[in-house]
C-alpha cells in the first residue's frame, strides 16, 4: 500500500532529542525552540516567530490578539479545516463564510467586499495546498475597511506570493507542524507576528498570562501574572524533532516539488483530454509541494476513483467537507452570498500520495493507477 502520507523524518531527529534530554531541558523555550524560531525569522524575514503547541493554537493566538468583541464578524472560506473557524469562535466572533475560487480552492478575493458589514473585524485567508491567496487584493480590502488579516499558512510553510514567504504578509501568520504537514514536530505550530506592537502581548498570551519571556531575557528581575493567557508553548522534545527538518528545509521542499512536478507532467495529457482537472498555480505563487490533487467530474466519479485506487494499493483521499454545511458551521456562522464553487469543487477533489521521500517507483504506481482509471 502506498500511503497517502508518511511523517517527515530526516535522520538527525534522535540525535537532537537526545541532546535536549541530556541538557535536562525538555519544557518549552530552550535552545531548540530558539533555533527553530530564529531560523524562521531569518529565513522568512519575519519580525517575530513563536513556536506553539499546534497550528490550531497559533490560529487561536492570532484571533485572540485581534481583540474581537462579542458579535464581531470574521470572514473566512468554508472550504477549510475546523481549526480556522474554531479560532474565530473562541475569540467570540460570528463566522461569515465566503465562496472559493474554483482554480486554487482559495477564498475568492472578489467576493470578500460584499460580505463585509459594520461588524466585520478580520479576514482569515487559507493558503490551500501551499498556493497563496491573492494577497495584494486582500490586503487592499483590509486596509480600506480597517480589518485584521490572519494567514492560515498551515499548509504554506516555505511557499511564496510575489517572492514573499506566506505567513509574513498579513498581520499574523499561522504554521502547522503536524505530522501531515511539510515539516513536523508531531504536534506543533508557530505564529508569525508581523506587527511588532503585538509581540509583547503574544508572549504573555503564550506563557499563561505572565511576562516570563521578558524575565528570561533579563529585561525585568521577577515575573508576574499581567494579563489573560494560556499555555501555547511546545516542549523542547518537539522542537528538537522540528529542528532536524528545518536544517534541511530546502532539500525537503525541493523533493516535494519534484514529486508534484512529476505528477503534473504525467497527468497533463488526461487534463488536456478533459478526463481530470489538475491544480492551478497562478504565476505570482511559488508553491511548496504540500499537496497534489486532481479533480474528478463529480462526487459519484470521485467515490469510484478512490475505491479503484485503493484496490490497486494507492491511498488517495478526499478533503474538507465545507464548514457551512456542518452542524457547528450552521450554529456559529452563515454563508455570505451564493455557494457557487465551495460544495461543487470540494466534492470533486482527491489528494494523491505526497510526502518527503516518496520514491519514483511509488509515484509511477500511483500514476499508472490513475491512467488506468481514466482509460
Ligand atoms: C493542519 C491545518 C490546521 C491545523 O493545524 P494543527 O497543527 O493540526 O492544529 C489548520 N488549518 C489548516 C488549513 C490546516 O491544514
Amino acid at each position: 500500500m502506498i500511503s497517502f502520507n508518511v511523517p517527515p523524518c530526516v535522520g538527525t531527529e534522535l540525535k537532537y532529542l537526545e541532546e535536549a534530554i541530556r541538557a535536562h531541558k525538555i519544557s518549552g523555550d530552550g535552545q531548540f525552540t530558539r533555533r527553530c524560531s530564529r531560523w524562521m525569522e531569518e529565513k522568512f524575514g519575519a519580525h517575530k516567530v513563536l513556536l506553539t503547541t499546534s497550528g490550531t493554537a497559533a490560529l487561536d493566538m492570532a484571533l485572540l490578539l485581534c481583540g474581537l468583541e462579542p458579535g464581531d464578524e470574521v470572514i473566512l472560506p468554508s472550504y477549510t479545516f475546523s481549526s480556522t473557524a474554531n479560532a474565530a469562535v473562541l475569540a467570540g466572533a460570528r463566522l461569515v463564510f465566503v465562496d472559493i475560487r474554483p482554480d486554487t480552492m482559495n477564498i475568492d478575493e472578489n467576493k470578500i467586499e460584499a460580505a463585509i458589514t459594520e461588524r466585520t473585524r478580520a479576514i482569515i485567508v487559507v493558503h490551500y495546498a501551499g498556493v497563496a491567496c491573492e494577497m495584494d487584493a486582500i490586503m487592499d480590502i483590509a486596509r480600506k475597511h480597517n480589518l485584521k488579516v490572519v494567514e492560515d499558512a498551515a499548509q504554506g510553510v516555505m511557499a511564496k506570493y510575489k517572492g514573499q514567504y506566506l505567513g509574513t504578509i498579513g498581520d499574523f501568520g499561522c504554521y502547522s507542524f503536524h505530522e501531515t504537514k511539510n515539516y513536523s514536530m508531531g504536534e506543533g505550530g508557530a505564529i508569525v507576528i508581523n506587527d511588532p506592537a503585538y509581540i509583547e502581548r503574544a508572549e504573555i498570551l503564550r506563557e499563561k498570562g505572565t511576562n516570563r519571556s521578558k524575565f528570561f531575557r533579563g529585561e525585568i528581575d521577577k515575573y508576574t501574572w499581567v494579563d489573560f493567557g494560556d499555555s501555547f508553548l511546545p516542549s523542547e522534545l518537539n522542537a528538537a524533532y522540528l529542528w532536524a527538518q528545518l536544517e534541511r528545509a530546502e532539500e525537503i521542499n525541493a523533493d516535494r516539488r519534484r514529486s508534484w512536478q512529476a505528477y503534473y507532467e504525467a497527468l497533463k495529457p488526461l487534463a488536456e483530454a478533459g478526463k481530470l482537472a489538475l491544480p492551478v498555480v497562478p504565476p505570482e505563487c511559488e508553491h511548496n509541494g504540500h499537496m497534489f490533487y486532481v479533480k474528478c467530474r463529480d462526487l459519484e466519479e470521485r467515490t469510484r476513483f478512490i475505491a479503484f485506487l485503493k484496490e490497486r494499493g494507492v491511498g488517495a483521499v478526499f478533503h474538507y467537507v465545507p464548514l457551512h454545511s456542518a452542524p457547528a458551521g450552521r450554529k456559529f456562522g452563515r454563508f455570505a452570498g451564493e455557494d457557487v464553487y465551495t460544495t461543487k469543487e470540494s466534492d470533486r477533489l482527491v489528494r494523491l500520495p505526497m510526502y518527503f521521500g516518496l520514491t519514483g517507483e511509488d509515484r509511477k504506481s500511483v500514476i499508472d493507477a490513475v491512467l488506468r482509471f481514466c482509460s
